[in-house]
C-alpha cells in the first residue's frame, strides 16, 4: 500500500483507484486542473464529471461511468485562510485535514472534531457525512457555514447557512458540483489526552455512561467475544475529568487493529497534546488503519445501541471470521438531510473487514438483516448491500435532495449510477 500525496491509488497496472485498491475507476479521463479556469472549463465542456477528494472511500461514489471524466481538485491552490477574529477557515475543498487542523493550531484555534485519520479531504468527507465520535458531536460537516462551488454550467456560486436549501448542499454526495472552498467554524484550540482501557463486557454494560465519559469514545472488538477489547477514551483537558471505572487502562499503546503497530496511532497513556494530535487515532505520517481492507458503517437512533450490540453479539461468529475491528462510536443529531445522522442522535457501529469482496459481501448482508429493526443508515463512503428503495424511507428529506439535484444540475452533468440509483432518477441526464 503506498500512502501517495496524490488522489487515491493505483494498482498493479497503473489505472486509477480508490485508496484501499478495492474500486477501479472506469472514468475515460482523469483531470487535475491548476487553476479554478481550467476546472470551470473542464465542468462546462463536459457532460459526465465526478470529483475525487482523496479517494478514501470503499464503493463507487466517486466513478463517473466510462462516458464521464474524474477531475482531482488536489492540485488546485492549496488556500487555508484562517480568521481569528470570526474563528472561521477557508479551506480548499481538496486540503487534508492533517494540513488544515497544522494551519489552524498555529493560529491558536481548532477544529470541533476530527475523524479516525486525518489523510481524507475536507470536501470528500463533508460530501459523505464523515465522522469522528463524541455524544455532543456533530458530524464534520456540523462544522461547514459556507461552501463555494462550480455548478454544471461552470459558473461560481457560495451557499450559505443563511439559505434555506444550506442542509441540502453541505453533504452532497458530490451530486450539486464541484466545492472549491468551505468555510469552517473554529474554536479556541484545546489539548486532549487520550487513554485506553482494555476488556469492557458487553453485559452489564451501560453504554450511555461509557460514550459520554470523554469528549470523544471509541469502543473496538474483534467479536470473538461478546465484549470489547479495547476503549479509547479522548478527554479534552479544559473540561472535568469523568472516571472510567468498567475497564483497566492499558499500560501500553495500542493499535486498534489486532498485530498492527502501535507506533502507526496517535499517543496514548493520558499524554496531554494538541487536539488534533490526539482526535483521529491514526497519525498522518502513517499509513491508517491497517491499510488491507474494506470498511462498512451503519449510523443507527443512539438509544437503540444496546439491543443493536446484542443483535451482532447474536452473529458473532459470522461477523468474526471476515472482520479486523469493529469500532462503535457516537454522532450527535444534525438538521442535514441526506446526513445518516439526520434528526437523531446517532450510535455508529463500523466494521473493517478483510479485504475479500467475495468473502465480506454475504457477511455484509447478514449484518444489515440483523440490524434491521433499528433502521441503520450506511454511511455513504463504505460498503453496503441496503437497496436504494428501503434507504429512500429512512431519509425524510431525500425527496427534497433529489429535487434540489434536478434544479441545480437539470443536465445529470453530475449523477452518477450511485447517485441516479440512489434517488431514483433513473431517465435524468
Ligand atoms: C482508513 C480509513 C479510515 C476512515 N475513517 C473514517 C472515520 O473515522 N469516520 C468516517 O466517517 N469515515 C471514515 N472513513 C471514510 C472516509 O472518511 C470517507 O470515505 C470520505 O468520503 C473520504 O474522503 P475523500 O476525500 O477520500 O473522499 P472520496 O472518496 O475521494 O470522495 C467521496 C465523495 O465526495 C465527493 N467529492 C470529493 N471531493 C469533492 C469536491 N471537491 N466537490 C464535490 N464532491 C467531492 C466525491 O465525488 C465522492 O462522491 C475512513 C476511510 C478510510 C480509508
Amino acid at each position: 500500500m503506498t500512502e501517495t500525496a496524490e488522489t487515491g491509488a493505483r494498482d498493479g497496472a497503473g489505472a486509477l483507484t480508490n485508496w484501499a485498491r478495492t474500486v477501479t475507476y472506469t472514468a475515460r479521463e482523469f483531470h487535475r486542473p491548476r487553476t479554478p479556469e481550467e476546472l470551470a472549463a473542464l465542468v462546462r465542456d463536459s457532460m459526465r464529471v465526478r470529483v475525487l477528494g482523496s479517494g478514501h472511500s470503499f464503493n463507487r461514489i466517486a466513478d463517473p461511468g466510462p462516458d464521464g471524466i474524474l477531475i482531482s481538485t488536489a492540485a488546485l491552490p492549496r488556500t487555508i485562510d484562517v480568521d481569528t477574529a470570526a474563528r472561521t477557515v477557508r479551506v480548499a475543498g481538496g486540503v487534508r485535514y492533517a494540513e488544515l487542523a497544522r494551519a489552524v493550531h498555529a493560529h491558536g484555534l481548532a477544529l470541533p472534531n476530527m475523524a479516525s485519520l486525518p489523510h481524507i479531504s475536507v470536501a470528500g468527507s463533508v460530501a459523505t457525512g464523515t465522522h469522528g465520535s463524541g455524544v455532543a458531536n456533530g458530524s464534520l460537516a456540523s462544522a461547514v457555514r459556507e461552501l463555494e462551488l462550480i455548478t454544471a454550467a461552470g459558473d461560481a456560486g457560495t451557499i450559505g447557512r443563511d439559505d434555506p436549501r444550506f442542509d441540502g448542499f453541505v453533504t452532497s454526495l458530490g451530486a450539486l458540483g464541484v466545492v472549491t472552498a468551505l468555510t469552517l467554524d473554529l474554536e479556541p484550540a484545546y489539548e486532549v489526552e487520550q487513554r485506553v482501557y482494555t476488556e469492557l463486557p458487553l453485559e452489564g454494560l451501560d453504554f450511555d455512561a461509557v460514550a459520554a465519559a470523554g469528549y470523544s469514545v471509541s469502543l473496538f472488538t474483534d467479536w470473538r467475544t461478546p465484549g470489547f477489547r479495547q476503549v479509547w477514551v479522548k478527554r479534552r483537558t479544559d473540561r472535568p475529568a469523568v472516571d472510567f471505572p468498567w475497564a483497566a487502562p492499558a499500560a501500553v499503546p495500542l493499535h486498534p487493529v489486532p498485530g498492527m503497530p502501535a507506533g502507526n496511532c496517535t499517543e496514548q497513556l493520558g499524554v496531554p497534546g494538541p487536539w488534533h494530535e490526539r482526535l483521529p487515532h491514526f497519525r498522518a505520517e502513517f499509513t491508517p488503519s491497517s491499510g488491507e481492507e474494506i470498511q462498512s458503517e451503519y449510523l443507527l437512533p443512539r438509544p437503540a445501541a444496546l439491543d443493536a450490540l446484542h443483535a451482532v453479539d447474536g452473529i458473532r461468529e459470522t461477523v468474526a471470521g471476515v472482520l479486523q475491528t469493529c469500532e462503535v462510536r457516537t454522532v450527535a443529531a444534525d438538521a442535514q438531510w441526506l446526513s445518516p445522522a439526520h434528526g437523531r442522535d446517532s450510535v455508529a457501529l463500523h466494521f473493517t473487514w478483510v479485504r475479500d469482496e467475495a468473502a465480506v459481501l454475504p457477511v455484509v448482508r447478514r449484518l444489515e438483516e440483523a440490524l434491521e429493526p433499528f433502521d441503520p443508515r450506511p454511511h455513504w463512503g463504505k460498503v453496503f448491500a441496503v437497496p436504494s428503495a428501503v434507504l429512500r424511507g429512512r431519509y425524510a428529506r431525500l425527496a427534497d435532495f433529489a429535487s434540489l439535484v434536478r434544479r441545480t444540475d437539470p443536465s445529470g452533468t453530475f449523477a452518477n449510477t450511485f447517485v441516479r440509483e440512489l434517488l431514483g432518477l433513473p431517465g435524468h441526464g
